[in-house]
């Protein structure tokens, strides 16, 4: 058997094959002359478009944390609002307590004129004290007692009236006017609105008086008087 020509195994293939292997270096040679680096991507490396994904998620995490974040704040800041209205309600409570009404802040329509006091005078009497039937009913207290409006309203008049002495006359949704008398001091003016428990004024013993105390009228209607314990009661109030 001839052996076979080394032609016959690589035949003309031995010179193409070796074209491209020889191009292939010739493109390194090139390439490392120019300093060009034709290292294959290394298995780690991240494509662009993954980096963009990427910062776009943490972006929208970072979003979502501010976002919690700004939820937590406004959620301590309504805790702080509903704290401090508690605190006021409770403020509130303990003066309306003070004055006589016990039941729920928000309910509340009537209250008594003073914080403590010594029923004297009533209504109806007559007698030499009074130039007519007494009109009202006096609380004894000390000068300069703080009194409150009973009901809320508005203030209609201010003024000194004879042997009412320094009168504070606030007028009420159902146009009954209540009428503080005797008063040393005020503290409210004609034409404010006044709530239940503001302070009006103080107790004194300006006009017709033999000492400090508040004589309180209630009005229906600006009218002839009634009783103002009657009235009180009626509200639910022990006066
Ligand atoms: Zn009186």
């Amino acid at each position: 058997m001839p052996h076979r020509i080394e032609a016959s195994t690589c035949g003309g293939f031995c010179s193409v094959s070796s074209v491209p292997r020889r191009a292939g270096l010739a493109v390194a040679v090139v390439a490392a002359a120019i300093g060009l680096n034709l290292a294959a991507p290394r298995a780690d490396a991240v494509a662009p478009e993954t980096v963009v994904r990427e910062s776009a998620r943490q972006a929208d995490a970072l979003d979502l944390a501010l976002q919690v974040r700004e939820r937590q704040q406004s959620l301590v800041q309504l805790y702080r609002q509903a704290d401090a209205r508690d605190r006021a309600l409770v403020g509130r409570k303990a003066v309306l307590a003070q004055y006589g009404y016990t039941g729920d802040p928000g309910a509340v329509t009537a209250v008594l004129p003073l914080a403590s006091y010594r029923v004297s005078a009533g209504f109806g009497l007559t007698g030499p004290l009074w130039e007519a039937e007494h009109g009202g009913q006096d609380f004894g207290t000390y000068l300069g007692d703080q009194i409150v409006a009973v009901a809320a309203g508005t203030v209609t008049e201010v003024a000194y009236s004879g042997a009412y002495g320094l009168r504070t006359i606030v007028t009420l949704g159902d146009g009954t006017e209540v009428w503080y008398c005797h008063q040393t001091d005020v503290s409210v003016y004609s034409g404010q609105v006044v709530d239940v428990a503001d302070p009006i004024g103080t107790v004194g013993s300006t006009g017709n008086s033999t000492g400090p105390h508040l004589h309180l009228e209630v009005r229906p209607g600006g009218g002839s008087p009634i009783d103002p314990m009657d009235w009180l009661r009626a509200t639910g109030l022990t006066p």
